[in-house]
């Protein structure tokens, strides 16, 4: 019979947060797979626990990941654990979880912490609904097009970044989406833990002032709505779509789809504009 999987969500900082949960899934577990053995180990030494480790991480998660799911073939439970919050976030997981899906392997989770929920709820930006896009790419090119692509996103934008790199990602989020309100959540659930809540603008002179330490996560405000369509701005579109020979009817709805308002409104005005145009 097929093993298991568990992915073990752990602390992102304070121990206290490990749940008796996890410790029992690690208990449990036949074999313990680490990002980083070194780290996991700490943990599983604090919490009295002796199990064979295999280190599954960016680099070898072909090989290790082969080795993994035959273990779980021959009956296994394997733990998963990543260095800090839930396996799967911005590291080595998804691609485990996808092979066991494809394989049949049962795999569940024990739930833990994660360093961008956390970011979220305290960055005081709107938390209903929102797009997390963890690391941004590194190279100039895709990093233009992914701030390009993210520029019109309605909803709170949510990202991981390293901290010799903060200042730079700034500089480029301000240049490609304007002084939008952020926050930066540093350090959370640690000693130094902190929020700060300002503009990007804000946000960098205090990081060029005081350089930046620490593990942080930073949430952009999503892009503001654009300003409802006035009455001008609908007959100026309408006068344009009729000059340019279409009847009422059509260049109504071309307009109201343009401008997001009610095709209704939008042929009413015209039938306002005509009358006008028969008065004169
Ligand atoms: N799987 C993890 C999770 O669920 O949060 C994320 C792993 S990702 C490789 C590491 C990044 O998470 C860090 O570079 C940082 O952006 C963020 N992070 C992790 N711990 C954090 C903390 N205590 N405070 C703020 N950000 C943290």
């Amino acid at each position: 019979m097929a093993g298991k999987l568990i992915l073990v969500g752990t602390p992102i900082g304070n121990m206290g947060d490990i749940s008796p949960r996890a410790i029992q899934a690690l208990e449990g577990a036949d074999i313990i797979a680490a990002e980083d053995t070194r780290h996991t180990g700490q943990l599983l030494q604090s919490l009295g626990i002796k199990k064979p480790m295999l280190a599954y991480h960016e680099h070898n998660r072909a090989q290790a990941g082969a080795r993994l799911m035959e273990l779980l073939h021959e009956g296994s439970t394997v733990a998963l654990c990543t260095d800090a919050g839930m396996p799967g976030i911005s590291d080595p997981g998804e691609e485990l979880v996808a092979a066991c899906a494809q394989q049949g392997v049962e795999v569940t989770a024990i739930p833990g912490p994660s360093a961008f929920v956390m970011g979220l709820v305290l960055s005081g930006l709107p938390c209903g609904r929102f797009a997390f896009e963890g690391f941004l790419p590194t190279q100039g090119a895709q990093l233009r097009e992914r701030l390009d692509s993210l520029k019109g996103e309605r909803r709170t934008l949510v990202l991981y970044e390293a901290p010799h790199r903060v200042v730079q990602t700034l500089e480029r989020l301000l240049e490609a989406w304007g002084d939008r309100m952020a926050a930066c959540a540093r350090e959370l659930t640690k000693l130094h833990e902190e929020v700060l809540r300002m503009p990007l603008s804000g946000l960098l002179a205090h990081f060029k002032a005081q350089p930046p330490r620490g593990e942080m996560v930073l949430i952009v405000a999503g892009a503001p709505q654009p300003a409802a369509a006035t009455r001008q701005d609908i007959r100026r579109e309408l006068s344009l779509a009729l000059e340019g020979g279409q009847r009422l009817k059509e260049a109504a709805g071309e307009v109201a789809r343009r401008l997001g308002v009610p095709a209704r409104e939008v042929y009413r005005l015209g039938l306002e504009m005509k009358q006008e145009q028969r008065e004169e």
